[in-house]
């Protein structure tokens, strides 16, 4: 079959490194782009008319979870170890179909506001199973956006991964917090080498990942495995770095050390190693992280919404860190927003100490969403930029949307004043995924329906369980708030070797 050629004309083309957007076509063939030319100078090709659009490379989601699209709006006021504590209900019961509608939901929030390719950390329970991988693979597909699918895994409960918090419950509870276990390693990991084995989708389309999701969750040896696992089908791996205060103090307590010096130790740290929100890390672990070319997710609106405190990345970012951006999922936070996530990236830069120019700006903002998130991915060089070579996942605005009149600065103006509202026509790989904002390959009224049938069912099918995990709320809350004021005492450099 011969290659489509299109040329993208008349709209106005945000390119890397030039200070404002210009006029330019874009020459695409087959699903990438082929050239940048002068408008109006290619006439043999189809003609795809971007007159009053702001064209700019697809936003990149470095870190989400495609399984709370179905959960958005389900907690409040509650600190990551109490969201841990609910995950059970809030993830439980739910079948294959289930996982499907919720990541399609997360993919459809994500494409409409202007997100070309996501880190999904899927949470499968009990067991991840080829079929569950297939599903949600099958999700992306239907949207037609890109996507790392990384189960999510671990081989500990929450409850048996923060030293001493099984002790601080009273018998009946603890008895309770005892039957939510995990399956066997070899029972999560099996099925991840199956898929991983026969996985049809092209790399850099629908590609797999892995997911020890919180270090303290995986015992040594499953971290191991999953490390093993990644270089046996040259997977990414990404984890939720200290993430929160109480995970730097169970860190110190357990390992002696810290979380990133652990996992170096483990030999985990590397080019394929990716650390979701590190808050709680400190200059040796940035500088350990530097070293062996592991990227960051920077996911500042989840770490504002479960109170995790600020991720201060201009300091990983001077140490030579590469950092993307992400929005975390919906059970966590809530919106699939990746201007939102743009946006308070370049903002909570601005509460350390330091000068207006060591601020994150929207230029470089808008980098990290775009190419930083690229690398997170696994995937530099291919997607991130509107250039020769480059993948065509374009994301066009509506020059007359109010957000974007009148255009003074398009970069300032994406990153501190839109918020997705202006988003009309999103490509990916060459073929428009939303146009005119319709999503012409999905029967959205047929998907609301099977959606809210969904939730209906599981909140009726989780109350017990929600219920059990509400009487060791007031326990978490108060062992873990403890734990996490401990974090503030230690020094602000940990040993790296637990026997120093
Ligand atoms: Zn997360």
């Amino acid at each position: 079959m011969p290659t489509i050629r299109s040329v993208i004309t008349g709209g106005l083309v945000l390119l890397p490194d030039e200070p404002t957007a210009s006029h330019v076509d874009i020459v695409v063939e087959g699903d990438s782009i082929a050239a940048l030319v002068p408008p109006g100078t290619i006439v043999d090709a189809r003609r795809i008319d971007a007159a009053n659009r702001l064209i700019i490379p697809g936003l990149i989601n470095a870190h989400t979870h495609g399984h709370g699209g179905l959960g958005k709006g389900v907690g409040d006021r509650w600190s990551l170890e109490l969201l841990l504590n609910a995950g059970p209900w809030i993830n439980g019961n739910r079948t294959d179909e289930d996982r499907y509608l919720s990541t399609l939901l997360s993919a459809v929030e994500m494409l409409r506001k202007g997100c070309t390719a996501c880190y999904d950390l899927s949470a499968m329970l009990p067991v991840p199973t080829v079929a569950s991988l297939h599903n949600i693979a099958q999700a992306y597909a239907d949207v037609g956006i890109r996507a790392v699918i990384a189960p999510m895994i671990a081989d500990r409960s929450f409850y048996q991964a923060i030293p001493g918090l099984l002790d601080a419950f009273p018998a009946d509870l603890r008895a309770l917090a005892q039957t939510m276990r995990t399956a066997s390693p070899d029972a999560i990991l099996a099925p991840i080498d199956d898929a991983a084995s026969e996985w049809a989708h092209p790399r850099d389309t629908i590609r797999l990942g892995i997911a020890p999701t919180i270090p303290l969750h995986c015992s040594d040896e499953f971290i191991t495995a999953c490390r093993d696992l990644a270089a046996k089908f040259d997977m990414p791996l990404q984890t939720h770095l200290a993430e929160s205060p109480v995970q730097r103090t169970a860190a110190q307590r357990r390992y002696g050390t810290t979380l990133t010096a652990h996992l170096h130790r483990l030999g985990m740290l590397g080019p394929g190693f990716s650390g979701a929100h590190a808050i709680w890390i400190d200059d040796a672990e940035i500088e350990l992280l530097a070293r062996h070319g592991g990227t960051l997710a920077h996911n500042p609106g989840s770490n504002l919404r479960l109170g995790n405190g600020i991720a201060d990345m201009r300091r990983a970012i001077a140490a030579g860190v590469t950092v993307g951006v992400g929005t975390d999922g919906s059970s966590s936070a809530d919106n699939q927003n990746m201007f939102e996530a743009m946006r308070l990236s370049a903002f909570v830069s601005r509460v350390f100490d330091r000068a207006p120019d060591e601020w994150i700006g929207a230029a470089e903002a808008l980098h990290m969403a775009t190419e930083g998130s690229a690398a997170v991915l696994g995937m530099s060089g291919l997607i991130g930029r509107i250039a020769p070579g480059y993948k065509a996942d374009l994301t066009c605005l509506d020059l007359e949307h109010v957000n974007l009149v009148p255009l003074n600065n398009a970069r300032q103006q994406l990153v501190n004043a839109e918020d997705g509202m202006a988003v009309r026509d999103v490509m990916v790989g060459g073929r428009f995924v939303l146009r005119d904002g319709a999503l012409p390959g999905l029967d959205w009224p047929r998907i609301v329906g099977r959606a809210r049938e969904a939730a209906e069912r599981l909140t009726a099918a989780n109350m017990a369980m929600r219920e059990a995990t509400e009487r060791l709320a007031p326990v978490v809350e108060h062992f873990c708030l403890g734990l996490g004021r401990c974090a503030h005492d230690l020094p602000r450099r940990l040993p790296l070797d637990a026997t120093a």
